[in-house]
């Protein structure tokens, strides 16, 4: 077990380094553009792989060889500092990668993770689909279902999953299904439904959703219609999941819902991203208080205006060292009363404050495109609603603490 530190070790320091240095040099530069066209932003993920930070390499060696947890929040909060709509496009097929990681066996993990990305000049994307138009919060909610067809050795998806982020565009999309109504969310299991559905095999890209920030980042429904995959496509095999089902059926713990776990997984990741945008407002906040000049002074010589930059400073650190305590957790075991729940409620609520008490620190000027905090104001507001809205994750932390099933 490594020893919680607030010291990055030499490798952290030099990724943080790397990745700021692609964000000033790169994505800062594009960020304006790509929220404005509201595209994938092809070019700069080409980019991103041809230096190693789009692939899959690179998330496995963050995710799996990191004692201490804090390489995965370190670079997600760097590149979130550079921008969020384009850093989710860079990060958003690590949602569809940890849902195999989560539930597949390790030749699944090995034939797919790679197929989630691609290679430099032959880019490819995955995409996690678990939300449904009504099942967002309520995960138990989820209709889409996968029926066995026990002569073909097939499994058919049919159902319609929404907000789901590369949704359409991917080549991999990892379905979260029903594969028993009778017991609820825990008979669900995740499917991988491969890049050959959208030709002709039922998987179509539904609405693409215009979206209030993050809009570099590509969100729409799933259609699945028919979708026939292979039995050998169901993360974690049929003799797993029979066996899963059966436990229940007997009364007896049958493991938790597979969308839950992929979330419980990445929550601290997420908050991460939140506070890259927090301090990214908070620093230009704080050169441009600096530098503006009203009644023949700096704002900043202002009280009101200072100690709202320390507010800033004093909770950003706050959201940062719950993330990086909670990565730790949640690497180590340690995970007691939802501090994944605690970090990503902690981050979304900075977030969405720094980046609006940026723009009242940059007056008329922080409510106009030719400054990037109106920019990061839009993009922060996500992360009170996506992997667990606020409320949820209150709830989660609630049922934590108090040990009972608060509704
Ligand atoms: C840009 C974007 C990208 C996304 N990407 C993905 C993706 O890649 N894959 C994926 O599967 N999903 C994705 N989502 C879906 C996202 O996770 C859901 O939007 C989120 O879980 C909330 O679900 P909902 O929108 O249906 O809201 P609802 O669940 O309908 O919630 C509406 C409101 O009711 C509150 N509420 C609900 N239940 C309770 C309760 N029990 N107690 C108190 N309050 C409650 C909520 O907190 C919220 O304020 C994405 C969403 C967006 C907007």
């Amino acid at each position: 077990m490594s020893e919680f530190s607030l010291d990055l070790t030499e490798d952290q320091e030099q990724l943080k380094g790397w990745i700021h240095e692609f964000c000033v040099d790169v994505i800062r530069p594009a960020a304006g553009e790509w929220d404005e066209r509201e595209e994938t932003p092809w070019p700069i993920i080409e980019e991103a792989a041809e230096i190693g930070l789009y692939s899959w390499e690179f998330m496995a060696e963050g995710m799996m060889n990191d004692p201490t947890g804090l390489t995965m929040p370190v670079a997600l909060e760097e590149l979130f500092w550079g921008d969020a709509g384009i850093g989710l496009s860079i990060v958003g097929s690590a949602l569809a990668a940890a849902g195999i990681a989560a539930a597949g066996t390790s030749e699944q993990v090995m034939e797919w993770l790679p197929q989630c990305y691609g290679s430099p000049g032959d880019l490819k994307l995955g995409a996690f689909c678990s939300s449904e138009p009504d099942a967002g919060s309520d995960v138990s909610a989820i209709r889409t279902k996968a029926v066995y067809d026990e002569a073909k050795d097939e499994y058919v998806l049919n159902g319609t999953k929404t907000w789901i982020t590369n949704g359409g565009i991917a080549d991999v999309h990892v379905v979260v299904a029903v594969t028993d109504p009778d017991l609820g969310s825990r008979g669900h299991a995740s499917f991988i439904v491969p890049s050959e559905a959208k030709d002709g095999g039922g998987l179509s890209q539904g609405q693409k959703f215009s979206k209030h920030g993050i809009r570099a980042s590509h969100t729409a429904e799933v259609v699945l219609e028919d979708v026939r995959i292979p039995a050998s496509f169901l993360l974690g095999g049929k003799d797993k999941l029979d066996e899963r089902h059966a436990r229940v059926r007997e009364g007896k713990s049958g493991n938790s819902q597979a969308a839950m776990q992929t979330f419980e997984a990445t929550r601290p990741s997420v908050a991460a991203q939140a506070v890259g945008i927090a301090r990214a407002a908070y620093e230009f906040a704080l050169d441009y208080a600096k530098q503006r000049e009203q009644f023949g002074r700096p704002i900043i010589m202002n009280q009101a205006i200072a100690f709202l930059l320390a507010d800033m400073k004093t909770e950003i650190d706050a959201a940062r060292l719950l993330v990086h305590r909670a990565a730790w957790m949640g690497k180590n075991g340690k995970f007691e009363f939802a501090e994944g729940s605690m970090a990503k409620l902690k981050a979304g609520r900075v977030a969405v404050w720094s980046t609006e008490r940026a723009m009242q620190i940059l007056g008329g000027y922080g409510y106009v495109k030719d400054y990037p905090v109106e920019r990061w104001h839009r993009d922060a507001k996500i992360y009170d609603i996506f992997e667990g809205t606020e409320q949820i994750q209150q709830l989660v932390i609630a049922r934590a603490i108090s040990g009972m099933c608060i509704e």
